[in-house]
């Protein structure tokens, strides 16, 4: 049993255990009380019988005293002594003749006492006797009081009939037997014996050996003698009562602890009644007996009864608990939990049906984790390019910042070294070159890495695209302790494929190469080969790292397949250069022996018609021949730029190529300049303060589209696709910063010689 919220819960078990324990107390209660209810009736009824019977014996036996009694004193009164005492009429006669009748047989008498008469001295007055003679026992009534009260009686038998009746006096009962007593055959009246018989215990006694009944006698309200040895109580007050004195109606009684029907003997005079008790107290005993016994085999049959229960409920409910047990498991996440035992009925259907629900949640529960997981790592991966895209833009800032003073640095550094006097500057000024130009190549390899792209084909040379790679990934490389080999065949036929994406995949290689050394080994070593066969170009990137276990040489190229730790790893990397590879028609795999290194290879086929194409990497600048600086001769260029040292760079170098050269800051101030001159080249920065780059042109195109013709982007900035589009849809050149002087100078003379200069 316990408590929810203020309710008793009680336990099936203990249920079932009430309603049968219920059923299994009321059931012996009710036959008990059924059997006591049927039982005492019948016992009563019995007592009732035996009360009638012992009444009629009682009727019976107090008439036949009556008779016997009468019978006796009518003896006695014609014996001839009495008869001879009551002819001589004197006192001492009589009072001796008297004192011979006390000891005659029958009951008894206390008192005797005789009257003459009658004496009717008045004519008309009532006889009136006289006592003559009276004779007592010791103990009996004193003669003064008994005369006077039986007096009228004897006056009453003087008219000749014989009479019996009851007298109480000083709460003692006797029997009165009034006798006329005549001298000769038919004779008067001489006179009346009065005898005074003692109704007591004795008699009570004599009457209940008769009936088997007990008896009161009462004179009204008081007892004057009994069987019974208490005649106190309650019970007695019940019988007593004067409402019941005349009732014929049975009273049950309980004296001394006994039982008793009691009933109030009809037809008594003088004030007597007799209470008649008969006895069921035996019967109630064994009644008692019974029931004790019933309540004490019931008691035994309930505790056995429910032992019983108990024993077969708590089986049926076993299952049940378990199932319960079971389902708290589920509810904890414990989906293996099974129900192994069940019994072949209603509770082993539940089992089966909770072991097939508990089955599906736990292979749901599973698909649910591993689409969590694949989500986790979706996410990993969408932070990942989050954060790509947020480098990517950031390089972008960068790279579009450096490129004007880039721009500067190598325009000035080779101008300067074309000009220079004096021999010994000229080292130096090839160390700011070159150390500019690589500052530009990282520029350029930084940016084409972090560029969102959307995918292309385009003849390229692995060998460049690797180098670029290389470039990025130098300083990481060098600081974990990794030399890099370069292996590259001199001559490689270009493949068709995007950039981009090979630097992904190869910034992937490298990046897994240099984690693996840099735990493993100090002397780090990755080789890096290119060479073209069979219609294939081919890279490989060999490390000397710990390798890779044979268990995972089939898995690594599986999404999320990572041996490094959390955050440290998505095990991304190597499945998307695998789908890129594998979009370009070409194959990667790897060859590794665990402690000896592994060495991932990279096929891509050739491109079709390797000869036709211009291979990206390759400076657009610096095709075709030298327009010849002839052509400036007489020619203006207006160079619109608000970068002020680039001005002064491009009008220093056309100034010496002999053009006549004009600057504007932006858009505005060109036109300007244009409406006072005409120019046959006009060099622009595409974004600046103010009107831009493509607002003068198409300011320029719909008001002078002649000028327009003559006008040439350069930019610092990366080319976005909205002004590749704008190239492409106006035939347009345009040249990054930051270019090479030569380059710069070339593309001023072709246009200046009427031609047009794209990249
Ligand atoms: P990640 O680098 O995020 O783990 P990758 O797909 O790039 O995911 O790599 C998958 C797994 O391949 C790595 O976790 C590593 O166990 C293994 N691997 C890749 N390159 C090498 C290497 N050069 N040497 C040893 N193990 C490597």
């Amino acid at each position: 049993m316990s408590t929810t919220a203020g309710r008793i819960r009680l336990s099936v078990q203990a249920k079932v255990l009430l309603v049968v324990l219920g059923f299994l107390v009321l059931l012996p209660l009710l036959m008990v009380w059924i059997v006591t209810r049927q039982t005492s009736q019948l016992v009563q009824e019995q007592a009732r019988q035996a009360l009638a019977t012992a009444e009629a014996v009682f009727q019976n036996s107090v008439e036949a005293r009556d008779r016997s009694l009468l019978a006796s004193y009518r003896n006695a009164v014609i014996q001839q002594s009495f008869k001879a005492a009551v002819a001589l009429n004197d006192r001492l006669t009589m009072n001796a003749s008297l004192h011979d009748l006390l000891g005659q047989p029958g009951e008894e008498a206390e008192v005797l006492l005789f009257y003459t008469g009658p004496k009717g001295e008045a004519p008309g007055s009532a006889p009136k006797a006289e006592l003559l003679g009276s004779v007592r026992r010791e103990g009996g009534p004193a003669l003064e009081s008994f005369g006077p009260a039986v007096a009228a009686v004897a006056t009453a038998v003087l008219d000749g009939d014989a009479r019996i009746d009851n007298v109480v006096l000083h709460d003692r009962a006797y029997t009165v037997v009034a006798m006329p007593v005549s001298l000769g055959q038919g004779g008067p009246v001489a006179g009346v014996l009065v005898a005074g018989i003692r109704i007591g215990e004795a008699s009570l006694r004599q009457l209940k050996d008769l009936t088997r009944a007990d008896f009161v006698l009462m004179a009204d309200t008081r007892v004057i003698a009994s069987t019974l040895l208490d005649t106190t109580g309650a019970w007695f007050e019940q019988i007593a009562s004067p409402a019941r004195g005349t009732a014929r109606d049975l009273s049950g009684v309980i004296v001394g602890g006994e039982h008793f029907l009691a009933v109030a003997a009809a037809g008594q005079t003088g004030g007597l009644r007799y209470v008649l008790l008969s006895s069921y107290e035996k019967s109630m005993r064994a009644l008692e007996d019974t029931r004790q016994t019933l309540l004490e085999l019931s008691a035994a049959g309930i505790l056995l009864s429910a032992l019983v229960v108990w024993f077969f409920v708590s089986r049926i409910t076993q299952p049940l608990r378990e199932l319960r047990d079971s389902a708290e498991a589920v509810g904890r996440g414990d989906f293996s939990r099974r129900i192994a035992k069940f019994p072949n009925d209603e509770c082993g259907d539940l089992a089966v049906a909770f072991n097939g629900m508990t089955a599906n949640l736990e292979s749901s529960h599973a698909e649910l984790s591993k689409t969590v997981d694949t989500l986790k790592n979706t996410q990993a991966q969408l932070i990942q390019s989050e954060k790509l895209s947020a480098v990517g833009q950031f390089v972008a800032g960068v790279a579009h910042e450096l490129n004007n003073p880039l721009t500067s640095v190598i325009g000035f550094a080779d101008l300067l070294r074309q000009t220079a006097a004096e021999e010994k500057i000229r080292p130096h000024l090839d160390v700011i070159a070159k150390s500019a130009h690589r500052c530009h190549k990282i520029v350029q390899s930084l940016l084409s890495f972090a560029r969102q792209h959307a995918p292309e084909r385009r003849a390229v040379q692995l060998n460049t695209v690797v180098d670029e790679v290389l470039e990025i990934m130098a300083y990481d490389l060098r600081t974990s302790n990794v030399a890099t080999v370069r292996e590259f065949a001199a001559e490689l036929p270009a493949v068709m494929a995007d950039p981009h994406q090979l630097q992904q995949v190869f910034v992937n290689i490298l990046a897994n190469g240099r984690q693996a050394l840099e735990t493993f080994r100090q002397d780090g070593r990755m080789i890096i080969r290119t060479r073209a066969a069979n219609g294939t170009v081919r890279v490989e990137f060999q490390d000397n790292g710990p390798g890779i276990r044979a268990e995972n040489l089939s898995k690594i190229f599986d999404p999320f397949f990572t041996t490094k730790p959390v955050g440290k790893g998505t095990g991304l990397g190597l499945s998307l250069s695998y789908g890129i590879i594998q979009e370009h028609g070409g194959r990667i795999w790897v060859e590794s022996e665990p402690g000896r290194g592994a060495t991932f290879i990279i096929e891509l086929p050739v491109a079709a018609a390797p000869s036709a194409l211009r291979p990206a990497g390759e400076p657009a600048g610096r095709r075709g021949s030298r327009a010849p600086f002839a052509a400036a001769a007489g020619k203006a260029v207006l160079i619109v730029e608000d970068e002020e040292w680039i001005v002064t760079l491009t009008q220093e170098l056309l100034r010496q190529d002999g053009y006549h050269v004009v600057s504007a800051a932006n858009g505005e101030k060109a036109l300007e300049a244009i409406g006072r001159l005409r120019f046959d080249v006009i060099v622009t920065d595409w974004k600046m303060p103010g009107m831009n780059g493509i607002q003068l042109y198409e300011h320029l195109l719909t008001h002078d589209p002649k000028t327009a013709s003559r006008i040439l982007f350069m930019t610092g900035d990366v080319i976005n696709s909205t002004f590749e589009d704008f190239l492409r849809r106006h035939d347009k050149g345009c040249l990054t910063k930051p270019f090479a002087i030569e380059e710069f100078r070339d593309a001023v003379a072709t246009l200046a010689a009427g031609g047009e200069t794209k990249r």
